[in-house]
């Protein structure tokens, strides 16, 4: 379609992770060891996320390995993930994995792509995602304080349902359960599917996930060693956001992180809130629901199921390495330890009750009266931000230098190049690499 204006010379910014080319749209944020953006691919096509790894980047948590094995895994364990819901046409709530730079060796063995095994440990990584539009959950828990409503019940026992949907997927792999190990708030992501006025809940980020319960001889060896009380040890490996915890957010020995759980609080019925507890550094084991009326309410009951079976998990997370710690460090006892599968609790009973319950309640939240401010204040503008997301165009500037400023830091390969922009912001035609630096090319222009 021809424009009214002539294309008007401007600057982006290429990734170039051959094969594919991908134009800067947005940066998301910076982690430890990861920075994600928002690209386009070069020839149109949806948007999408950009995983790179930093050259910076520094593996976190008590997990002995790289920053390096831990994107590796990432990209296989959900590869792997959703090669097996294709398989049986399950709606897997985690983003697709669109390719990753450089590619991983094709077809490895189950137990190798595990572990993530691949290229040069150095060699920089990039990762390919569709994009979950709607933010973070800590983000809409945000929003919601802002505009000074809860989150409806109904939307909370969906996001439940669905989070447990996904972990019951994952450790009901065939081979061995797979234990996400690291489901914090911010792995917890929303999209609102096409149409849709309420967003379902994903999760990402599998660096830390695996098939055993302790990874490492040294976590196993200090998890016997020390002599705390049951409480004291669970409140020394939970969670991050607590000021005495030096678990530094791996936490293999929960379902979820506290700090997820208290995200997927009742808004009608309190509960003790562990984030906040950091100076008594207690958590009750009993239940401590103060208001009767909890006894009948479909979440308050959910949250008291999921606590009974996270305690059972604990259990045998427990078991597990003390039979690591006694097996010793030797590579015979090892390998046999390594054999032996966990027993993981079912969530089944919850899900199946979820399932019972959820469907009226999230109804009514997209209709009923009470819910009209948090529709108003929250939802509609999460949405619309969300879908201004997906439609968002290459990010573009008028000199070179202030998109080298704003990517300080940001993992390559990158390059920035001209585009033609028309009217629209829309990047037309081929972009072309500014050849000589991008300074030097901009006084050549
Ligand atoms: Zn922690
Ligand atoms: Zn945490
Ligand atoms: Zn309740």
């Amino acid at each position: 379609m021809p424009h009214a204006s002539q294309p008007e010379p401007m600057f982006g910014l290429l990734f170039q992770d051959a094969p594919h080319d991908h134009l800067l749209v947005r940066f998301f944020g910076s982690g430890a060891s990861c920075q994600t953006s928002l690209v386009c691919p070069v020839g149109g096509g949806p948007v999408r996320v950009r995983k790179a790894l930093k050259s910076t980047a520094i593996a976190t948590g008590s997990l002995n390995e790289s920053a390096e094995v831990q994107f590796d895994r990432d990209v296989a364990v959900a590869r792997q993930l959703h090669a097996r819901a294709a398989a049986t046409g399950y709606r897997l709530l985690v983003p697709k994995l669109l390719g990753e730079y450089p590619p991983l060796p094709g077809q490895p063995q189950r137990g190798k792509q595990r572990r993530g095994s691949s290229h040069p440990p150095t060699a920089p990584r990039s990762s390919y995602w569709t994009l979950c539009n709607g933010g973070t959950l800590f983000g809409l828990d945000m929003a919601c304080v802002r505009a000074g409503v809860s989150l409806p019940r109904g939307l909370v026992l969906h996001f439940l349902q669905q989070v447990l949907e996904t972990l019951e997927f994952m450790h009901a792999d065939p081979v061995a359960p797979v234990f996400h190990r690291d489901l914090h708030p911010e792995n917890a992501l929303l999209h609102f599917a096409p149409g849709r006025l309420l967003p379902d809940l994903y999760i990402i980020d599998f660096g830390r996930a695996g098939t055993r319960a302790a990874p490492t001889a040294a976590a196993a060896a200090a998890a016997t060693t020390e002599d705390d009380d049951d409480d004291d040890d669970r409140q020394r490996r939970c969670c991050c956001t607590r000021a005495r915890c030096d678990c530094k957010a791996w936490d293999v020995s929960r379902l979820l992180h506290d700090d997820l759980l208290s995200l997927l609080r009742c808004p009608d019925h309190r509960h003790p809130r562990p984030d906040i507890d950091t100076d008594t550094g207690s958590e009750s084991d009993t239940d401590t629901d103060t208001d009767a009326a909890a006894g009948s309410c479909p979440l308050c009951r959910a949250r008291r199921m999921l606590q009974a079976a996270d305690r059972a998990y604990w259990a045998i997370v427990a078991e597990d390495e003390a039979a690591a710690a006694a097996g010793g460090h030797g590579r015979g006892r090892a390998q046999q330890h390594r054999k032996r599968q966990l027993a993981v609790p079912t969530l089944q009973p919850i899900i199946g009750f979820l399932r019972r319950e959820v469907a009226h309640e999230l109804e009514r939240v997209a209709t009923a009266a009470e819910f009209a401010d948090f529709r108003r204040r929250v939802l509609v503008p999460v949405r619309k931000a969300a879908l201004a997301l997906e439609a968002a165009a290459p990010r573009v500037a008028a000199t070179a230098g202030e998109l080298v400023a704003a990517c300080e830091g940001v993992p390559g390969p990158w390059s920035v190049v001209a585009l033609d922009v028309d009217a629209d912001g829309c990047a037309v035609d081929d972009p072309r690499v500014v050849p000589a630096g991008p300074r030097r090319s901009e006084e050549e222009l």
